[in-house]
Parts: structure tokens; C-alpha cells; sequence
């Protein structure tokens, strides 16, 4: 039975969402609004609205006749994200957000405030297909892939919300952008790059957020890490290796078994010289799985020397897993082995795991 005053969802199909105004660059927005034979320079307008000013009603757009506002509205503005659901924790400083879309699939992402800058950690599926087992979203499955404005729409929500100042610590702006979320963004390559270029383009083009602050995370694909490194934009890479041997990664990351570690590093450290920009290793800490002492000599060998930093993640154990995080000891002995070996790392802090919100918990279970 529905509960009264929730929206009921018949039958969901499971396909691409319709195309937004915010899929299209500049030139297509403008081509867009002239088919519906409202002058093009409409175009740059509400463009504006939405990435300068971050107006989320197009009732207040009032440069724009409201006739023509009503049109746009209908014909290029389909609601994507529908709001199921927000959780706080840290005192209204770290924030996920379920969304629905279009078809009934669920999303989730997650704002997380801090001093000196506002990180997002966005999805990029629905679901995953890369089935790491340690991981929720993996243990479902992919559902789909977002459109680049489904993707985008979670960075825009959180942005417009802390422009009017509805996040504890007042009004304030992203900084930081993380594809840490729901699915691999690599799989989902297109999608993903329009995406930043509304994130990372100027005004009225985009949000103007700065390239640097954008991290991909993937779990190695390696064509499409080189791909990445084409694209002339300084975002960060971040690689989930997890481990430092192709034996035990071709369980914890089973896509390893295509693309090998040495495979994946030749194509991160091609990345790092191109762009110029420290690769980022993630390296979730499994108790007695990939915390060893030799596990941390080998992951020295591999990095020293290469303009990299390591991200240990202690594990955020997914509901029934058989794994842990690592004694404080083995993350505290890892830590020194890599140091000693000259590699930069620090262990991740684990902000929203009271509220299922930290790296690998986003599920969006209903
Ligand atoms: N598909 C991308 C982005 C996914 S999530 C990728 O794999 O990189 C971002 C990071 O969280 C990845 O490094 C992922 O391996 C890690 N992660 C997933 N599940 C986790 C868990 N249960 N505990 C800690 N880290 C986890």
C-alpha cells in the first residue's frame, strides 16, 4: 500500500532518461531553444541562471518571458532527480542523498563539508558491473548508466543548497568533485566527460569548478585511463588497486584478470606525465587479506620514485562480509613500510559511515 502523499512509480522501465538542456554545450543549448522558436540568445540566459546564479526556480528567471520560460521549462528541463531521501550526520556537515530517477532506479551521493572546502562524491550508474566483492554498489550489479546530466544534476543539487545556505556552516560552494560513488565512471566514458565539463567549463558554459579539485576513480580500465590522460584536463586519477600482486587482485578487483597491475600502473604513470598531476592509489585495508608487511614492501617497490600518493582506506565492512578492516597495528605498520620506501600516504577519513555514506556503502537499498 502506498503511503499517503508519496509518489507511486508504475511499472519501472529501465532505460535512458529524456535529454536535458544541461547534456548540451553551448552551441546545442542554443540550437535547442531556436527549434522551439525562442531566440537563441535565451540560450546563454538561462545558462546563466543555472550555473552563475544557481536559481533553481525558473519562476524567478524573470529576464526571460515567462511564455518562453514555460516551454523551456517543459520541453528542455525534465526533471531527472527526484529527492527519495536525505541523511545528515556530523552535525548537518556530511549529507547523502537518495534520488530517483526517471525509470525508478536509485542513485545516491553524498556532500561532505569541511573547513577549507565542500566535497561532493557523486555516482555515475546505477549500480556497477565491475563486482568487486568487498564492495556494495558491486554486490548488485549494473543496473545503467546515467546520462551526463544525471550525473551532473547530483553536483548542481548539492550546489544549489549550499548557495541558499540549507548546509550547516552557511553559504558556500563545491570545491571539490569525486567520482567515489556508485559505479565505475570510466565504463561510462562520454557521460562522464560531459559531465565535468559542466562541472570544470566556465560560466555560462559550466560551474566553473576548478579541474584540479575533480577526481576520477576507476578500478583500471586501462584504455580509458589513457584516453583520460588525451582529454588536456588537469583532474586527479585516482586507481583502486588494493592490491599489489595480480594473484589476490584478481579477486578483489576481478577486472584485474583483463587489465594486470603492471598493465594498469604503465597506463597511471603515462597518466601522471601527460597531465603533469599526482596519481592517487586507492588501497582499501582488509584484515589479514592485503594488510601484510610483504603486501606493503611490494606496494613500496611498485610506487617509489613515481609521482604518486597512496590513499588507505581502512574497509567499510558491507552488511554479511566476511572481511574487516585491518588491526590498528598492520594500518599503522603499512603506513611506515610505504614511507620507508619514500611513498606519500595518508589513511582516508571515514566521514558518513553512521549514515551508510562512506567509500563503498552507497547501495541506495530501498
Ligand atoms: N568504480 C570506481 C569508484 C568506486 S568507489 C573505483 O572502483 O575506483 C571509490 C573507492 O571506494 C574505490 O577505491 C573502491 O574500491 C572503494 N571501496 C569500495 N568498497 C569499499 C569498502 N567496503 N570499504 C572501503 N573502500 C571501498
Amino acid at each position: 500500500m502506498p503511503v499517503p502523499g508519496e509518489l507511486v512509480f508504475e511499472s519501472p522501465k529501465r532505460g535512458k532518461p529524456p535529454v536535458h538542456f544541461l547534456d548540451l554545450d553551448q552551441n546545442g543549448r542554443k540550437k535547442a531553444i531556436s527549434d522551439l522558436g525562442i531566440p537563441s540568445f535565451r540560450a546563454d540566459q538561462v545558462s546563466r541562471h543555472i550555473f552563475e546564479h544557481l536559481d533553481k526556480d525558473p519562476q524567478d528567471w524573470t529576464d526571460v518571458p515567462v511564455e518562453d520560460r514555460l516551454l523551456i521549462v517543459d520541453s528542455l528541463l525534465p526533471t531527472l532527480l527526484s529527492p527519495v531521501r536525505s541523511i545528515e550526520c556530523d552535525n548537518g556537515e556530511t549529507v547523502k542523498s537518495l534520488w530517483r530517477l526517471h525509470d525508478g532506479s536509485l542513485v545516491e551521493s553524498v556532500l561532505m563539508r569541511y573547513p577549507s572546502r565542500v566535497t561532493m562524491c557523486i555516482s555515475s550508474q546505477a549500480g556497477c558491473g565491475m563486482n568487486c566483492p568487498f564492495c556494495a554498489t558491486g554486490q548488485a550489479g549494473l543496473t545503467r548508466n546515467l546520462s551526463s546530466s544525471e550525473i551532473f544534476g547530483q553536483v548542481l543539487a548539492g550546489a544549489q543548497s549550499l548557495a541558499r545556505n540549507q548546509i550547516a556552516g552557511g553559504p558556500g560552494r563545491v570545491s571539490n568533485i569525486v567520482f567515489m560513488g556508485m559505479g565505475e565512471p570510466l565504463a561510462n566514458y562520454n557521460a562522464v566527460m560531459t559531465a565535468i565539463h559542466r562541472i570544470v567549463d566556465p560560466s555560462p558554459s559550466g560551474l566553473g569548478i576548478s579541474a584540479r579539485g575533480v577526481t576520477v576513480s576507476t578500478v583500471g580500465l586501462v584504455p580509458r585511463i589513457r584516453q583520460l590522460a588525451s582529454e588536456g584536463l588537469p583532474l586527479t586519477l585516482a586507481v583502486s588497486l588494493h592490491a599489489p600482486d595480480n594473484e589476490l587482485r584478481d579477486t578483489l578487483v576481478p577486472v584485474n584478470t583483463r587489465w594486470p597491475v603492471e598493465e594498469v600502473l604503465d597506463s597511471a604513470w603515462e597518466y601522471a606525465r601527460v597531465t603533469n598531476r599526482r596519481v592517487s592509489i586507492e588501497y582499501a585495508l582488509i584484515r589479514d587479506i592485503n594488510d601484510q608487511p610483504e603486501r606493503a614492501h611490494l606496494l613500496g617497490e611498485l610506487l617509489k620514485d613515481q609521482l604518486v600518493h597512496v590513499n588507505l582506506i581502512p574497509l567499510n565492512p558491507t552488511p554479511g562480509s566476511k572481511w574487516t578492516a585491518s588491526r590498528p597495528e598492520a594500518e599503522a605498520a603499512f603506513v611506515r613500510i610505504l614511507q620507508e620506501h619514500g611513498v606519500a600516504v595518508t589513511v582516508r577519513d571515514t566521514r558518513g559511515r553512521e549514515i551508510d555514506g562512506a567509500c563503498g556503502q552507497l547501495a541506495a537499498l530501498e
